[in-house]
């Protein structure tokens, strides 16, 4: 399958990935609800896969999960979202290899939201050839484009952040 490049793609840029913040996650192993009310409590996996959202690895079978929701936006517009998200109940290291793609997601189905200064929607990539990398950097390469979530394929949730990094 050819890859598709844009117009705007200009040869590799560095990227910076942001994964969930350690506060954030500590608080929703350690509390009894989440902002929204909803109750919070570990969840041993009976099957590998769902992506913890703090070390951006996916659980193993036997290792316990928090589902919270979440919202990764601070600016108030329709835009903004709130979903389901997980963080290892046990506690994990924080992503962080950020100017590289976690290889849990680099490699399979993901969706790429490209959102503007006004954290509103500019361009979405659903990419299933592996070009992630490629993709995250040609939305990055757009001038109209802040910053990018990467979601799940499949399930729509968010995943993480990825901006570019300013240079010097
Ligand atoms: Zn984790």
């Amino acid at each position: 399958m050819a890859l598709k490049v844009g117009p705007a793609y200009a040869g590799p840029m560095s990227f910076i990935v942001t994964s969930l913040d350690t506060a954030v996650a500590d608080e929703m192993r350690t509390a009894s609800l989440d902002p929204y009310g909803n109750d919070l409590h570990a969840e041993t996996q009976t099957k590998p896969g769902n992506p913890c959202r703090h070390c951006l690895r996916r659980a193993k079978e036997g290792e316990r999960l928090v589902l919270f929701s979440y919202s990764p936006f601070d600016a108030r517009n329709p835009y903004k979202e709130v979903g389901p998200v997980f963080v290892h109940a046990d506690g994990c290291p924080r992503y962080a290899k950020n100017d590289r793609l976690p290889e849990d997601f680099s490699n399979r189905p993901i969706v790429l939201r490209g959102y503007d200064a006004e954290q509103r929607i500019a361009e979405v990539s659903v990419v299933v050839d592996g070009s992630t990398e490629r993709r995250v950097e040609e939305l990055l390469a757009d001038p109209g484009i802040e910053f990018v979530h990467a979601r799940s394929f499949t399930h729509g949730c968010y995943l993480f952040r990825v901006d570019r990094t300013v240079s010097p």
